[in-house]
Formats: C-alpha cells, sequence, structure tokens
C-alpha cells in the first residue's frame, strides 16, 4: 500500500514545547518497519514551529506572529530534518525534504512540477518528509493547516490510506475528557459526521478535530481511507496495521 502519514506537533513535542526526540525515534521505527513490509510511505510531519520556538527561547517573543513563524520554523524545519535524516540513515532509509506551499496544489504548472517531485522520489525510494514552507507560507497562503496539506498530499500521490497521528485517540462523540463521551470507531462514506455525534454542545472539547474529520471526510470520499488515531500511544502504526479491531483509532471508510 501506498501510505501518507501526518504527524501532528503536539506529538512530537513534551509538555514544555522541546522536541519530543524517544515519540520520534519511536515513529520512525515504526515506519521503517512499514517500508519492510512492502508499504510506500510518505510522511507528513508538522513542529517545525515549535520545535523552533523551543530552541529559541532566549528571543525576545514580543515578534509579531507572522515574524514569529517564520523565524521559528526556519531555525525549527532545519533541526527537524536533520533529527530524522538521522535516524532513517539508521534504517538505510534516504529521505528528503519537500517543503510546500498551497499554490502548489491548484491548478498551474507548479503543481505539476510538485507532482513530478513526489514521482520522482517514491520511484526511486527515497522517502519524501513533507511540510508546509513556513518561512514563505504567511497569512491567506496557507493550508488551514497540516491536515488539510496531508489529505491534499494524499490525493496527490494517489495513496491507499491517510493516516493522521494526533494526540488523541479519534472522534469522539463528545468532549474526549468527558467519561461518557464514546470513540466513533468508523464513519461510514457520505455520512455526515453530526450523525455520530450525538453531544453537540462539547465541540469546544475535540480541539482541532473539526479540521481533521473535514480532511477526513473530503479525503475519503476521493476513494482513500483515512484513519485518525493517536501518535503518542506506543507501537500506534504496527497496531494499526496489524490488530485495527483492538485499536483505538475512528477510521473514515471509502
Ligand atoms: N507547519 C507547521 C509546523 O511544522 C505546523 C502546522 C500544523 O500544526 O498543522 O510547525
Amino acid at each position: 500500500m501506498r501510505l501518507t502519514i501526518k504527524i501532528g506537533s503536539n506529538v512530537l513535542t513534551r509538555k514544555d514545547g522541546s522536541l519530543d526526540v524517544t515519540r520520534m525515534s519511536a515513529l520512525v521505527d515504526q515506519i521503517a518497519w512499514l517500508r519492510n513490509e512492502g508499504h510506500e510511505v510518505i510522511l507528513v510531519s508538522s513542529g517545525a514551529v515549535a520545535s523552533g520556538r523551543s530552541e529559541l527561547k532566549h528571543i525576545q517573543h514580543d515578534l509579531d506572529s507572522v515574524d514569529q513563524r517564520q523565524l521559528f520554523s526556519a531555525v525549527g524545519q532545519a533541526k527537524l530534518i536533520n533529527r530524522y535524516f538521522e535516524m532513517f540513515r539508521e534504517y538505510g532509509i534516504p529521505v528528503g525534504q519537500v517543503l510546500t506551499t498551497k499554490e502548489n496544489f491548484s491548478d498551474t504548472e507548479h503543481r505539476t512540477n510538485q507532482e513530478n517531485c513526489m514521482r520522482v522520489m517514491l520511484e526511486n525510494n527515497v522517502l519524501p518528509i513533507v511540510n508546509e514552507n513556513d518561512t514563505v507560507s504567511v497569512t491567506e497562503l496557507m493550508f488551514t493547516d497540516n491536515d488539510e496539506l496531508s489529505g491534499l498530499m494524499a490525493r496527490m500521490t494517489q495513496s491507499q490510506a491517510l493516516i493522521i497521528l494526533s494526540n488523541i485517540d479519534g472522534i469522539f462523540t463528545g468532549d474526549p475528557a468527558d467519561p461518557s463521551s464514546r470513540l466513533i470507531r468508523t464513519v461510514e462514506p457520505g455520512k455526515p459526521l453530526d450523525e455520530y455525534i450525538q453531544d453537540k454542545k462539547s465541540t469546544a472539547g475535540r480541539g482541532g478535530m473539526q479540521s481533521k474529520s473535514n480532511v477526513a471526510t473530503q479525503t475519503a470520499a476521493a476513494g482513500i481511507s483515512v484513519i485518525i488515531a493517536n501518535g503518542k500511544r506506543d507501537d500506534i502504526l504496527v497496531k494499526l496495521m496489524n490488530d485495527r479491531a483492538n485499536t483505538p483509532c475512528t477510521e473514515f471508510l471509502c
């Protein structure tokens, strides 16, 4: 299978904002395992801004939000890709950095160039590690977030599945912190999520789930199954492949 895997910033960062190298290394181990099992992987990794912010603690944080994003991502992306490069190298897996912008998915020559870049990397067995080019992609030019980017990338690369790793198990019927909330295991094709979410009052507790579910719905409608799962759970990728029925996640069927 060709898989697009998105790892969110909150999976890769510790509570104090520093890069969680142990978690990162565990996910690299699992992606190496997936490749060994014969799967092709496109990795969409966030974490640049967060790791830049923790690297530049001495910087006055009174910069405006655009300056912060540009500065922290410039430093953080270098740190992030360097770590990935070294970790995958241990497995003999060559990686390449793809920094992209929304324009590269619109109907222009940029799109053709982006498609070609992905094709040549995959054909040559190079693992693409994709992030938004946060240094130049600011304000209205931005993707909503990397969930949107990962959905577009899964479609562009004709992946069979998109796995979105976040710091919660999937989409719940209410606030995940509320014990009466239930994890939604599967979402049938074309069925609006409102039919599954019973507790309408607690939408605020679902955090970034709205954007994830929008991306998941659109991506599944394009014929790519989508799984939202918790990247902080040990061996999550292996469990999703080997024992999905007993692994907490939300799967959007297509
Ligand atoms: N591209 C941003 C980063 O790497 C993250 C965007 C997102 O969280 O979705 O820091």
